[in-house]
């Protein structure tokens, strides 16, 4: 198997050694990872990095423990029911719930509400001409209380455990952050009335994936517990980039210079008022290439799919935070996406001695 996906049939006797050296290295890097398992995610100089999972599928959670997660940066509920007949029940979202903050406690669990809509079908049947710009994540859940109001209540009921957090997806505007702590107001009321515990200090955040969110970052600060950046999202409506369409695939740039400098205000806008948590959880966050780049932006908090964890680690256990932000402030300053993909690239070179790009790079070029 070829490292960008490609599948090679019947490969010669030259491929076969090629291929074999490349698993021989994979194998002995990933042990080397196993060993840093438990060993904090600090930079040469000691800026301590936190590394927390994305979570899709409930078989996922013993993923997280075994590569080290220090808790679960976001839960996709609408993955985690996708095999249901319709929405789950209380009775069944609680099971879910509990379960995963059980095995997971005393570290903290982030679960998301439904993002339903655009690339994630809707459970109804709508047309609409731009999916990805409509009835989508929050705006759905508040245009169906009832299902809004069952979900609220199997987090807050899960949350007795004490590890849970609650967060919003494709907000827009600080209304809808409002209305969904509202909701969660009232429904502690209602618990406390039939007597069912849950946590009363459960922390309440919200995705910023919306170029008004990212605008509005330090209001959502003031207002929210925590923000987490989704990139995936933030990204295709940054550059009007549809994120699944082949045929503008290209112009889909994480190292854009209008994405660098949207993600350095969000992170100074927002982490300085009352200590805001800000973690990203788009897949930009696994990018290895982009890490010291986040880190130098002043990101403490990556939340990727669980099996990269060591990846990052060994990365940030080999930067120094110094270099990072002079790395960070050197991209800020270049004015297109090549330049700063060089730069990356650069200070990859020069600074980091364990070289995973190597391992993965592919230069059998009959595959090229
Ligand atoms: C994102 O948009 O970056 C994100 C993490 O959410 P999702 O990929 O589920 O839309
Ligand atoms: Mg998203």
């Amino acid at each position: 198997m070829v490292f960008n996906g490609l599948v090679v049939i019947n490969p010669d006797k030259e491929q076969i050694e090629y291929y074999s050296e490349k698993i021989e290295q994979l194998n002995s890097y990933n042990a080397e990872l196993i060993s840093i398992k438990d060993t904090p995610a600090v930079t040469t100089d000691g800026k301590k990095i936190e590394l927390i999972g994305n979570l899709d599928l409930v078989e996922e959670t013993d993923f997280m423990i075994k590569y080290g997660a220090e808790g679960i940066g976001l839960i996709r509920t609408e993955q985690l029911f996708i095999e249901s007949n319709g929405f789950p029940d209380e009775n069944e979202q609680v099971k879910e719930y509990t379960a995963i903050a059980d095995k997971l406690n005393p570290k903290n669990i982030v679960i998301r509400l439904f993002d339903i809509g655009g690339d994630k079908v809707l459970p109804v049947d709508v047309k609409e001409q731009n999916p990805f710009l409509g009835w989508r994540g929050i705006r759905f859940l508040l245009d169906n209380i009832q299902l809004l109001k069952t979900q609220l209540r199997s987090i807050l009921i899960a949350s007795q455990i004490g590890n849970i957090s609650l967060l919003i997806p494709m907000v827009s505007s600080l209304t809808e952050v409002r209305k969904v702590k509202s909701l969660v107001e009232e429904t502690k009321v209602e618990l406390r009335k039939e007597k069912i515990p849950f946590d009363n200090n459960i922390k309440i955040g919200a995705m910023i994936e919306i170029p008004s969110a990212a605008v509005m970052a330090e209001l959502f600060a003031k207002e929210l517990d925590f923000l987490s950046i989704g990139t995936n999202d933030l990204i295709q409506f940054l550059l009007a980039v549809d994120r699944g369409n082949d045929i503008v695939s290209s112009l889909y740039q994480e190292f854009h210079p209008a994405v660098v400098k949207t993600l350095k205000y969000i992170i100074s806008n927002s982490q300085s008022i009352n200590n805001t948590k800000v973690s990203l959880c788009g897949e930009m966050a696994a990018d290895i290439f982009a890490t010291p780049l986040l880190i130098g932006l002043g990101l403490k908090s990556f939340s990727v799919s669980p099996s990269v964890i060591p990846y990052l680690k060994q990365i940030i256990l080999n930067i120094s935070f110094k270099k990072a932000e002079e790395l960070a402030d050197k991209c800020l300053q270049l004015k297109t996406e090549e330049e700063i993909n060089r730069e990356l690239k650069e200070f990859y070179n020069n600074n980091i001695s364990v070289n995973i790009t190597k391992i993965f790079e592919d230069k059998n070029e009959k595959y090229d």
